[in-house]
Formats: C-alpha cells, sequence, structure tokens
C-alpha cells in the first residue's frame, strides 16, 4: 500500500496532506526517514511512525451474537487447554472478546466484541441491563421459596438485587423456570436456585437487555444488526 495511503487510512490526514507530510521529512519507516513520495509499505509488518509516533489502522469495531454451546470456556485462552468460545467464531480476524461470562455447562447467549466501550453498559449492575435465563432446576419452587429469590439472597456474604422468576412449567421432579437478575454476578443463577433448594440441572441464558437470542442454533454466531448495536452504545 502506498504510503500515503496508509496515513490517511490510520487517520493521520487526508492523502494529499501525507503527501506533504512525507516530503516535509515527518515520516519514518521502520525507522528510516523517508521523503520521496511513491514509497509503498506493508500494513502488516511496517512500522511507521509520524511525527515520532507509530500510527496504526483503526480496527473496525465488531459485534457478535453467539449460541454458546456447552463444553467451551469463555475466556480468551485456558490454562487446561480447554476449548474455547473463539474457536467457534471463524472468519472474523479482529481480535474480539466475550462480554460477561457465561459457565462452561451454560448455553445461550453470549455478546463477542472489541469495543471496550460497551462492556461497561451490559456488565455493570448500576445499568440495570436485564439478563434473562431459562433453568430447569430439581424440584418445584414454592411461593414463599420464589418470594426469597426475588426479594435478594445473600451470597458470599452479599445480598443479590432484586430479580424475576416464575415457573413456566411443572414436571414430577422438577420445574422450567423463567430468571431475570440485574447482575452477573460469579455463578450467580446456580447459587441462587442453590440458596432457594432447587439445584440448576441445566441453564440458557435467552437475551441481555433488547438483545435476544432468536432462533440461533447452538454454535452458531451472526454480526448484530443495526438496531441492535445502537442500544449497545
Ligand atoms: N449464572 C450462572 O450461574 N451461570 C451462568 O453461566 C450465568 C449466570
Amino acid at each position: 500500500m502506498r504510503l500515503q495511503k496508509y496515513m490517511a487510512k490510520c487517520g493521520v490526514a487526508s492523502r494529499r496532506k501525507s503527501e506533504e507530510m512525507i516530503v516535509q521529512g515527518l515520516v519514518r519507516v521502520n525507522g528510516n526517514l523517508i521523503t520521496e513520495l511513491g514509497t509503498t509499505i506493508d500494513p502488516l509488518r511496517d512500522i511507521v511512525k509520524v511525527n515520532d509516533k507509530i500510527i496504526n489502522l483503526e480496527s473496525d469495531k465488531i459485534y457478535i451474537i453467539l449460541n454458546k454451546p456447552i463444553g467451551y470456556v469463555t475466556t480468551l485462552k485456558d490454562e487446561k487447554d480447554r476449548k474455547t468460545v473463539i474457536d467457534l467464531i471463524e472468519g472474523v480476524r479482529e481480535r474480539i472478546y466475550p462480554i460477561g461470562r457465561l459457565d462452561i455447562d451454560t448455553t445461550g447467549l453470549l455478546l463477542l466484541t472489541n469495543d471496550g466501550d460497551i462492556t461497561n453498559k451490559i456488565t455493570h449492575p448500576s445499568n440495570k441491563v436485564i439478563k434473562r435465563y431459562i433453568a430447569i432446576v430439581e424440584g418445584i419452587p414454592n411461593k414463599s421459596e420464589l418470594e426469597r429469590f426475588r426479594r435478594g439472597i445473600y451470597i458470599d456474604d452479599r445480598k443479590t438485587s432484586q430479580a424475576q422468576i416464575n415457573i413456566v412449567k411443572r414436571y414430577v421432579d422438577d420445574s422450567i423456570l423463567d430468571i431475570k437478575i440485574y447482575e452477573g454476578r460469579n455463578r450467580q443463577v446456580k447459587k441462587m436456585c442453590e440458596a432457594i433448594n432447587h439445584p440448576v440441572k441445566k441453564l440458557k441464558r435467552v437475551s441481555i437487555g433488547e438483545i435476544e437470542l432468536g432462533g440461533l442454533n447452538v454454535g452458531e454466531w451472526r454480526y448484530l444488526d443495526d438496531n441492535e448495536i445502537n442500544y449497545l452504545k
């Protein structure tokens, strides 16, 4: 790529202005001063400095929704060499990372991005973004257990904020629950269900705020659409 084009793509200045800067002796490639126009560079290998500062291509912002399968961790690398959700996102060159986490045995909605600005909006409890889960639990919670759950439960010496819980279906030995929480503490849903004596057998996250898993199959991902991205910002 021509040096002045690369400079423009990095947001330094227009191509015209970049040419002037080259001629003025403000640009170095791999330490060598360049004053001739017509120099080409390899954006992936060459180091370009303008006014002694390295310039970089502004990477595009990427927003992905994944239906996480069981058996994948939500870290970028795993010390035990387990599969990570990044292994499922093929064909994306940007360095993305998951927003928040899901346990290895939890399925459902996971957002991934390279936009550091939005992580806080989703994960910080003060923003009150609802995370909705469908849980299969042992037994059927009674009224007072449901009330305890709704009021908040002490986990690790700290009370959870108010939550919503409703029974979707009752079976003989277990039940399906629809749960909404505002925080994202470690293993929060499982700990809350355990505290009311109905341990979780299966857990799936189906929405985060206005973003819904919809018909995305397990293991599949897609880019968020403009409405969804605007909601996150
Ligand atoms: N709560 C949990 O207990 N586990 C998850 O993966 C997500 C929420």
